[in-house]
């Protein structure tokens, strides 16, 4: 059976036209979905009992089921899914002062192999269908009674790596029968995938960009991300400003500090000669150490110098403070844990 949640608006409206009903039906079934979150068609008082029978005999109210959840003194709050076919995804919580964000993931497992990241030691299994990636957002809010404010679809996996996916995703998320967050409170982050990042330029809504960088030198970026082999730092850079001229909006560039690997002043002043006068600012991300690397975190020392290069150069910078991180928050870390427990 077909998960309802997997639809768009306009995919709804053709469901109904196919019935002889009115295409209007598709905004009042959006409303019972993301905002009554109903859990029976039958709870949706002004539509047809005929046309509620066809849907439950065509669609299903697909569920996650939380298998695990962890909570950090930061009350950052993990937690790990289980889907139909019975993988798992990770979902993360992060309460600001400014609203409550949700770190979402795009697919099972990862292809991009980064060397620093504990999401690339398990291989893709498959792109998260729409209703995967909505449904984490409906089941923390139903689980915890919070209102989601703010979205970074920075979980597991590569967001333009499911693309099609990703964009249907996004305008249920932003409409306002949907779950009505505001698109300048959605953040999607790349790891590089050029193509989809121009593509990405001329989607309508005014969503975030983020570009996990980690390197302004290609020898280095190489050497963390292989996707660097492919779309080398010049090639990523005109991407850059493809996207900044189409939109005219500022690209965060994700910089983890990695110990004496891309921390050095030298690191700091290739970053600047980079991307000095453009729309940018830079994310600096403290390292979350992951099993099955040498990776370090870089010193409290080679932090504050990086940061104040930086700072001193005049680029725009900011550090991100850490959440959850005796909980495993960073990317893939609960689920490689439950996946290497199963194995
Ligand atoms: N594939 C996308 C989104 C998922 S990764 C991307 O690459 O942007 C989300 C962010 O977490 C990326 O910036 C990634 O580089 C970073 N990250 C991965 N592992 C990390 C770790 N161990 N510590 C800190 N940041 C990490």
């Amino acid at each position: 059976m077909k998960s309802i949640y997997d639809f768009s608006l306009k995919e709804l409206e053709g469901y109904f036209l196919s019935k002889q009903e009115s295409p209007y039906r598709s905004a009042q079934i959006f409303e019972w979905l993301y905002r009554h979150r109903i859990t029976d068609f039958l709870e949706m008082k002004n539509i047809k009992k005929t046309v509620i029978e066809e849907m439950k005999a065509d669609f299903e109210l697909e569920s996650l089921t939380l298998v695990k959840e962890e909570v950090s003194v930061d009350s950052t709050r993990k937690f790990l899914f289980k889907l139909s076919d019975g993988n798992t995804i990770e979902t993360v919580l992060i309460q600001h002062p400014y609203g409550r964000s949700l770190c979402l993931s795009t697919q099972v497992g990862c292809n991009f192999g980064c060397a620093f990241c504990a999401s690339g030691q398990q291989k893709k299994v498959r792109n998260l269908r729409v209703a995967e990636m909505t449904l984490q957002v409906l089941e923390v809010e139903k689980i915890t009674g919070l209102k989601i404010s703010h979205l970074v679809v920075m979980g597991i996996g590569e967001p333009f790596d499911n693309f099609d996916n990703l964009l249907s995703f996004l305008k249920i998320v932003n409409y306002a029968k949907g779950l009505a967050i505001g698109a300048r409170h959605i953040s999607v982050s790349t790891a590089g995938l050029v193509p989809k990042i121009i593509e990405y330029a001329d989607f309508p809504l005014q969503t975030n960009l983020a570009i996990s960088l980690h390197a302004a030198n290609d020898e280095i970026r190489s050497k963390l991300m292989s996707i660097n082999r492919k779309y080398p730092l010049k090639e990523l850079i005109k991407a850059i400003d493809y996207y900044i001229e189409k939109t005219n909006r500022r690209v965060t560039l994700e910089y983890i500090l990695i110990n004496n690997i891309n921390d050095r002043p030298q690191d700091a002043l290739d970053l600047f000669n980079l991307f000095k006068g453009r729309l940018v600012y830079v994310n600096l991300i403290p390292y979350n150490e992951v099993e099955g690397n040498n990776y370090k975190r870089s010193t409290p020392e080679n932090t504050n110098r990086f940061f104040d290069k930086l700072k001193k150069l005049g680029l725009n910078v900011t550090m991100r403070r850490e959440h959850g991180q005796e909980i495993n928050a960073a990317c893939g870390q609960l689920r490689d844990k439950h996946v290497a427990k199963k194995t």
